[in-house]
């Protein structure tokens, strides 16, 4: 049955409405559109992100079923197991990460700076697994042990990516909506960095049960664009389900995986190229492993006259700086030759 966004348990979490603020300088060195920035990096839990606002709904439910502690999973830097574990200290939620050493050849203090650091500082219990098993299915079997155990684990999925968190973007798009009618936008498109698939499907879900027809551009992290289109589907579908009785049709899920690089958590030249742009024209920072591969698809696209020059172009920023320190080397040889 379809209910309404406000009829589901939510904690609070996140600073909202985030801000969403004109790029001008941005703008002109792309030569148009008018490009806008939704700062979903100032979601305000340790550093912000886009987890902050899944975690909303994903913590409210641990609660309802009496949990004490929270399982998750993610890559090495996953900025979603250190939202995770912030959330789970404000709530007095004990938690469990398994860390996926997912991206190879990094630098030396990889698995202890940044995200790591700070899943450490919130108490975070850690365990590293190799590249290349099924995460969900290995976090899932250690939550099944704790609770043998006699704890009372509540399981959160890779990027807080199900049709619980995806209620966050919902949020989100809803919350976009008012600021584009605020603003008197004449949106053209959003774009977002797409990798386990939650904020894309909760947007659109959320876009969709609203009644807008505003496109959005997901720019692969990871995967190939049929596979990513399929599971961004999938979400989005499920997601809608519980909002709306229209289903949501799979051409609305549109991706671009031209941008990926060598793969997961592995940024290209011009992945550390956007980075470096958007720093200097705006002040802001981009990650290597999310934000900024979305923001080299929105250059690249730009570049290729795709959106309507007398359009406004909203890239939604996901937050991930946290993971700069990890990549230090590679940022400051870059920047210092840009
Ligand atoms: C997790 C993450 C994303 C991708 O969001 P998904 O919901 O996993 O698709 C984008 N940007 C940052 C910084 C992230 O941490």
């Amino acid at each position: 049955m379809a209910k309404k966004l406000s009829e589901f348990p939510s904690v609070p979490l996140c600073h909202q409405p985030t801000p969403l603020e004109f790029m001008p300088r941005m703008s002109e060195s792309l030569g148009g559109p008018r490009l806008w920035i939704k700062r979903d990096d100032c979601t305000g839990l340790a550093t912000g992100g886009n987890k902050t606002r899944k975690l909303e709904f994903l913590i409210a439910d641990a609660i309802e079923k009496g949990a004490d502690m929270l399982v998750t999973q993610g890559a090495v830097q996953s900025n979603h197991v250190r939202q995770t574990a912030a959330a789970a200290c404000k709530f007095g939620l004990d938690c469990h990460a398994l860390l996926e050493r997912r991206v190879p050849g990094r630098e030396d203090d990889y698995e202890t700076t940044g995200n790591v650091l700070f899943d450490q500082m919130f108490g975070t219990s850690l365990e590293f697994r190799p590249a290349g098993l099924d995460m969900n299915a290995e976090a899932l079997a250690v939550t099944e042990k704790l609770a043998a155990a006699g704890r009372k684990p509540y399981f959160i999925p890779g990027g807080g990516s199900n049709e619980i968190g995806a209620l966050g973007y919902v949020s989100c798009a809803y919350e976009l909506l008012d600021q584009i009618k605020a603003n008197d936008l004449d949106v053209g498109w959003i774009v977002l960095a797409t990798g386990s698939t939650g904020t894309h499907a909760g947007m659109l879900a959320g876009l969709h049960a609203a009644g807008s027809t505003i496109p959005v551009m997901g720019i692969s992290v990871r995967q190939p664009e049929d596979k990513q289109i399929a599971a961004v589907h999938k979400l989005a579908v499920l997601t809608a389900s519980q909002l709306t009785d229209t289903p949501i049709g799979v051409e609305k899920v549109i991706v671009d995986d031209g941008y990926v690089g060598a793969g997961y958590g592995q940024p290209a030249q011009g992945t550390l190229d956007a980075i470096n742009l958007i720093a200097r024209r705006e002040g802001l920072l981009f990650d290597p492993v999310y934000s900024g591969k979305g923001l080299a698809g929105m250059i690249g696209l730009a570049g290729q006259n795709f959106f309507e020059s007398d359009k406004d172009v909203i890239f939604l920023h996901t937050g991930g700086a946290a993971a700069l320190f990890a990549y230090g080397n590679q940022l400051a040889e870059n920047a210092a030759n840009g």
